[in-house]
């Protein structure tokens, strides 16, 4: 990516150089996010500086080609290896770096939104960022787990230990497209016996909710919120949510979502479709709502989402295409015609 809103350029580049504390990753499947087509278009502008030329994909697994002479070997790695990479990598000393989360420490760095990212062959990576996973799992399906997958896992566990799963509570799924489809599978897994309804507008996407686990799903093209708590009332029980995971972050979804929060209920923010929240502050206030904004995921999030799916728990849409596509699949993402994950294939 050499400036924002133009196509991404396909072009031969060394192999980079690691650091005695990285490995270099050779790239096997390298999902893509909607944020991609964001980073495209300038939405993160204001937030971060970005430096061109840059290679995006945050979403990558891989093998390791090459070890850096600081890695402790006691870390395990070997050439040869099939890895993920965790995203967010932190600089170690804030708060947050010290608790794990360094997805969010304020002088972090993120492959894929900047020099190095997915969308190319080697990535190098801090050793530290990297987990080992068995060989006999599919590139294809790890990559998009490192966020995709990632990012609604950490928002559902923030739901649970609120307190606001468990049995007789209904969690509402907002938006089954690439994150969606994941969480309405840890809305089952994680729920407590919660029931899961998921709401999205595409049939296609539905349908992908209702194999993947959500008891109920309810579209929500041109309806009302009326008629969409009619539709839950029938379907639940009860016209209103205990819990939201908000997987697309549109304007009109996370108005619907709001108006349809149970007293107490909690909503938690993972998609990023939109820029702007404008809720009505008096239910809010009371009818004691909470707020979670989750961001992406850290080492023992994506540790415990390797473990699942090692066991087989987690299902995937993927759909495998080659870096000679990216661009096209871009513009795929950007209008939603997407179902699952657009994964490249080295
Ligand atoms: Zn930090």
């Amino acid at each position: 990516m050499h400036e924002f809103h133009k196509p991404l350029i396909l072009e031969e580049v060394p192999v980079p150089e690691i650091k005695a504390d990285e490995i270099l990753v050779q790239v096997k499947a390298a999902g893509m996010c909607r944020t991609d087509v964001q980073l495209l278009d300038g939405y993160f502008r204001k937030y971060a500086e970005s430096k061109f030329p840059l290679t995006p994909g945050h979403e990558i697994a891989g093998i390791v080609h090459k070890i850096g002479s600081l890695v402790p070997k006691s870390a395990g790695f070997e050439e040869g290896d099939q890895v993920v990479v965790v995203g967010g990598w932190g600089d170690g000393t804030c708060r947050h770096c010290q608790e794990g989360n360094t997805q969010i420490c304020s002088h972090g760095q993120w492959p894929g939104f900047g020099p190095y990212g997915g969308y190319s062959e080697f990535v190098p990576v801090p050793s530290r960022y990297l987990i080992k996973v068995d060989k006999s799992l599919k590139a294809e399906e790890l990559a998009p787990l490192t966020d995709a997958g990632l990012t609604p896992y950490r928002g559902i566990k923030k739901l649970r230990n609120a307190g606001a799963l468990g049995p007789n509570r209904v969690l509402g799924v907002v938006g089954v497209g690439g994150l969606g489809a994941y969480a309405v599978q840890y809305a089952k897994l994680l729920g407590g016996g919660a029931t899961v309804v998921a709401f999205a507008r595409h049939p296609d996407k539905l349908a992908v909710a209702a194999e993947y686990g959500a008891d109920h799903v309810i579209s929500t093209k041109g309806k009302s919120t009326a008629d969409i708590r009619k539709e839950l009332n029938n379907a639940v029980g009860k016209g209103d949510l205990d819990a939201v995971i908000d997987c697309a972050g549109a304007p009109e979804m996370i108005r619907m979502g709001f108006e349809l929060l149970a007293v107490g209920g909690h909503y938690s923010s993972v998609g990023l479709v939109g820029d702007q929240i404008d809720i009505p502050l008096f239910p809010f206030v009371a009818r004691e709502y909470t707020y979670h904004g989750s961001f992406w995921g850290n080492y023992n999030d994506l540790s415990e989402i390797m473990a699942l799916a090692a066991q087989g728990k987690i299902k995937h849409t993927v759909k495998s295409i080659t870096l000679q596509d990216a661009n096209e699949n871009l513009e795929l993402l950007r209008t939603g015609d997407i179902v699952g994950r657009a994964v490249i294939r080295f």
